[in-house]
């Protein structure tokens, strides 16, 4: 068992149950995004009866929570990444080969500049995932073209 994803749960006042640490870990192990139904199929060779809903409840916990970050993909289908990276941040998400990385670059500056400039308002919170091909997924993709 993972001591510092126990540790992570705590913090945010989530209980670590068993099935939320075996879901953790397995996120932690794929280190690419996962619907739940693959969640579901790993869980199941630790908990044998354990059922979709309950991964479809844990998943929620814990992004409502902060340890999972959820990713509204273009497919229109839900998945879910674990990244301990704490400070703020945005992802690239390669739609290929589903590998997530870091970006530096946020645009909430400018964003809150415009908003305030042009709509007299008041930004409070943004969200912003990018989607696209990785390095290696590009590069395969200009060769199989
Ligand atoms: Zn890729
Ligand atoms: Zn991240
Ligand atoms: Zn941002």
């Amino acid at each position: 068992m993972n001591k510092d994803l126990y540790v992570a749960l705590k913090s945010l006042n989530l209980k670590a149950t068993p099935k939320r640490l075996a879901i953790l870990d397995i996120l932690v192990a794929e280190s690419v995004y996962l619907a739940p139904e693959e969640v579901w199929r790993k869980m199941r060779k630790r908990f044998k009866s354990i059922g979709l809903p309950t991964i479809y409840r844990n998943l929620e916990d814990l992004a409502n929570g902060g340890v999972l970050i959820k990713i509204i993909h273009p497919d229109r289908k839900l998945y879910y990444y674990l990244c301990a990276n704490a400070d703020h941040h945005h992802h690239f998400i390669c739609i290929n080969c589903k590998k997530v990385e870091d970006l530096s670059y946020c645009g909430a500056e400018e964003i809150e500049k415009e908003v305030k400039k042009n709509l007299k308002g008041r930004v409070i919170s943004h969200l912003m995932q990018v989607f696209g091909l990785c390095k290696d997924c590009s590069v395969s993709r200009t060769i199989a073209t």
